[in-house]
């Protein structure tokens, strides 16, 4: 926008009209008046109460528009169809003015002679050029940006990959940043992109699975499913898109085929699935709920604009997050999400982190890493003595299943199962619920291009430029 400095008339007008908190309903803007406001009369109502200059009220409005509006294009452009009706986009910025400030069309008449004179453009004028707040000017909200959120992105991913001390605080001070809003997040139906999993709540069981290559150790598993199917203990523990190196942590899906797809079994394999228990209350960072998420402050907090890039930096995260890592770059390429986990437990305090898989699409494609915190899973209270017998049966007909695992308990002991109770447990696996699946073949969801081959060839070197060294001879085949 280009401005010039006011009129001797407009400064006097700026300065000697006075505006009271009565008369301004946006909220930031009346707060501001009651708290560093003088007492005095108000030129409008002519009440006395807490007054402002208009020259205020005009400064933070001109700063608002510099931030959230733009002003539309007066007429169409070259593209538009001729036989189409066309309308000027956006609203008079009298409306947007008495509108955002919450101000009576006087008072905005009177905002926008002062911002109007300071825009004044003569040369424009003389040509017929609409100048910024000339009068029937229009005037929409910006398409919103995310600043310089992206290239601090791209730091971190380089300050992650550095791993020394300093580089691991500058990450961290970018998350810090980026995260400094999580608490004023909002979506459309005014929850928090934090969510609660556990006991009564949407989220209260995960499914986890783990694949096998032969049925003698399938086997071994099912007879002891709290420990063999549950969190991995530390010293097994591989880096994945959660987790560093030996840190155990849950991963969970929502619903079986997720878990199946997770583990990327190949054909003629075994995966076994549980299902488990949220037995304690959890917090979880949502980031499909980011995608919805933002910001909704005053546009006249000197921080909303930054806010409000944060928040549109974050709705994109979760695809940030959730890419495809290849096998052969899972140490590097894992490196970022690792560290946002890290942050997220360890910084923000929270139990785990809600994402979309990658291996799999549908609504309820979503995976679940609890945090080593929060990874615990309740022992089974299996009676000292106690024989587990398992066996393939080798055929369906005495039970349902060929997969058979018996307890035989001493004489005496609770006909029921039951886990031990531990206080620092959060799952609690289901003993019914553990499914085997043999894999026999494995579909693809894939776009197919075609080979462009084409032939060229190569001409006596007389000129310097490249292109002209190869003669074009043929494209089709
Ligand atoms: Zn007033």
């Amino acid at each position: 926008m280009k401005k010039r400095e006011y009129s001797d008339g407009i400064i006097n007008f700026r300065d000697e009209q006075f505006i009271c908190n009565a008369c301004v309903s946006e909220r930031y803007l009346k707060g501001i008046i009651i708290k560093w406001g003088k007492t005095g009369t108000c030129s409008y109502c002519k009440k006395k109460g807490k007054v402002r200059t208009l020259g205020f009220l005009v400064d933070k409005i001109e700063t608002a528009f510099e931030q959230f509006y733009e002003r539309t294009p007066e007429e169409h452009d070259e593209f538009h169809n001729p036989h189409d009706a066309w309308y000027r986009e956006g609203n008079d910025v009298i409306d947007v003015i008495s509108d955002i400030a919450g101000i009576d069309e006087k008072i905005a008449k009177d905002v926008l002679d002062i911002l109007q004179d300071k825009y004044f453009d003569w040369e424009n004028h003389t040509m017929g050029i609409e100048n910024e707040f000339d009068k029937g000017s229009q005037y929409e909200l910006k398409f919103p940006h995310h600043g310089d959120l992206q290239e601090k992105w791209n730091e971190f991913k380089t300050l992650v990959g550095k791993r020394d001390l300093v580089s691991r605080n500058e990450a961290e001070a970018i998350l810090t940043d980026i995260f400094s809003v999580l608490d004023e997040l909002l979506r459309y139906d005014k929850k928090t992109v934090v969510v609660a999993a556990g006991p009564k709540t949407e989220i209260n069981v995960l499914h986890r699975a783990r694949v096998f290559y032969d049925e003698d150790k399938l086997m071994d598993a099912l007879a002891i499913p709290d420990a063999e199917l549950g969190t991995p203990p530390a010293h097994v523990v591989k880096a994945g898109r959660m987790n560093w190196d030996g840190s155990p942590v849950f991963y969970g899906a929502e619903d079986v085929n997720t878990a199946v797809s997770e583990v990327r079994p190949p054909v003629g394999s075994y995966v076994a699935v549980a299902s488990f228990e949220i037995i304690r209350d959890l917090r979880i960072l949502d980031l499909e709920k980011l995608n919805e998420a933002f910001i909704d402050g005053s546009i006249f907090s000197h921080d909303e604009l930054k806010k409000r890039q944060k928040a549109w930096f974050l709705r994109r995260f979760s695809d940030l997050i959730c890419i495809p890592v290849m096998p052969d770059k899972e140490n590097k390429d894992y490196l970022p999400s690792q560290a946002v986990a890290d942050f997220v437990c360890n910084k923000l305090g929270l139990d785990g982190i809600r994402y979309r898989s990658v291996q799999t699409s549908g609504p309820h494609a979503m995976n679940i890493v609890l945090f080593e915190k929060a990874s615990e899973v309740d022992r089974l209270d299996t009676p000292k003595d106690t024989k587990i017998e398992k066996y393939k049966a080798h055929s369906d007909e005495e039970y349902d299943s060929p997969y058979c695992v018996h307890e035989i308990r001493p004489k005496g002991s609770l006909d029921k199962i039951t886990t031990k109770g531990a206080t620092t447990a959060t799952l609690r696996v289901l003993v019914d619920k553990i499914v085997v699946n043999k894999i026999e073949a494995v579909s693809y969801v894939s776009k197919t291009t075609k080979v462009n081959r084409a032939l060229y060839r190569n001409c006596e070197e007389t000129t310097e430029d490249r292109e002209d060294k190869f003669d074009f001879f043929t494209s089709s085949l």
